[in-house]
């Protein structure tokens, strides 16, 4: 029988510093990952767990300067009702809603997907496309980390032991267009057996693309960049040729594994044809 942890709900952010300075606690935001973990049936269950739920400091949904801000507890619900992430980033929009079902949707938090490290975590690859940032807070300050350096090995994130993810920041390009497609088992309450998230900078029409970033995530044991596919799309315009052989590429690059969710060849063509379409729908051909 798993033995319940000792739970401490810290009502400031000074407080809940104070109390990871002093010994080892696992947070929790929205749980729906972690009492999957307190249960034994995956991972190891914490001793003692810090309730980070109260913890105004990091909440909202904001712009600040040029970039989309939001804290790490913002709910799925959340964001697929803010006008802000539905004008600046309506990507994660479209994210947050293919994840759960509604009960997750209201618990689950874009911090949680984050710091749990999932290589099916499904804002994953969307945070890489678009060069997010994560703030990280403890005792000792503030910092930041990009996303491309977040997870640095499978289940493994950045986060020291006193520190706890605070918000995202996303900053705004003007002209950057992003895509997030989601390929699962049905439409809700599935793991991602490939998810893709792709970003550039220029007209959705033929004109070539700048910037380009291709992020994938539940084909590696972290979530990816795809370098040689973003090297083909750099500089090209989204014409069938284009996604001809931005796909072939991709099919190459990556080099997934057979689990009990998808066979390595099954992710590969399904990467590849994701691909191919959404460049295809960016071209309006
Ligand atoms: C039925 C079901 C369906 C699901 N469907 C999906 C899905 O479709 N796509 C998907 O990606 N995920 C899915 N999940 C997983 C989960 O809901 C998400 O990963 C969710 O975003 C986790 O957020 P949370 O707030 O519940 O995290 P928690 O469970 O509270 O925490 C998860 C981990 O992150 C750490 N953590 C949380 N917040 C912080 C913080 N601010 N700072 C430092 N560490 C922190 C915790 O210590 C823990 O290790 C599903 C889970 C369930 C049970």
């Amino acid at each position: 029988m798993p033995v319940e942890p000792h739970v401490t709900s810290p009502r400031t952010l000074s407080e809940a510093y104070a109390l990871l300075a002093q010994q080892p606690h696992r947070p929790v935001a929205g749980g729906t990952d972690l009492l999957v973990q307190i249960t034994g049936e995956l991972g190891d269950p914490p001793d003692r767990v810090l309730d980070i739920w109260h913890l105004d400091e990091l909440r909202g949904i904001a712009v600040d300067g040029d970039a989309l801000v939001l804290g790490a507890l913002t709910t799925y619900t959340e964001m697929r009702r803010s006008p802000l992430v539905a004008e600046f980033l309506p990507a994660l929009s479209e994210a947050a809603a293919t994840i759960g079902a509604a009960q997750i949707q209201n618990r689950g938090t874009i911090g949680g997907n984050a710091a749990n490290a999932s290589p099916a975590g499904d804002t994953l690859p969307l945070l890489i496309a678009c060069d997010a940032e994560l703030v990280l807070g403890s005792e000792r300050g503030e910092r930041s980390v990009t996303a491309g350096e977040f997870w640095p090995e499978y289940r493994r994130t950045a986060l020291a032991a006193d520190e706890l993810l605070l918000r995202i920041r996303f900053p705004m390009v003007g002209d950057r267009q992003v895509r997030f497609r989601k390929v699962g088992t049905r439409r809700a309450q599935a793991i991602s057996k490939v998810v893709m998230a792709l970003a550039w900078r220029g007209d959705d029409g033929t004109a070539p693309w700048r910037d380009v970033r291709l992020a994938l995530g539940s084909v590696a044991a972290t979530p990816i960049r795809a370098g040689a596919t973003e090297a083909v799309l750099d500089g090209a315009s989204p014409d069938q040729s284009t996604a001809d052989r931005a796909a072939s590429t991709l099919a190459g690059e990556l080099n997934p594994i057979d689990d009990v969710r998808s066979s390595a060849d099954y992710r590969r063509a399904v990467a590849a044809r994701v691909l191919h379409r959404l460049i295809r729908e960016a071209g309006g051909w």
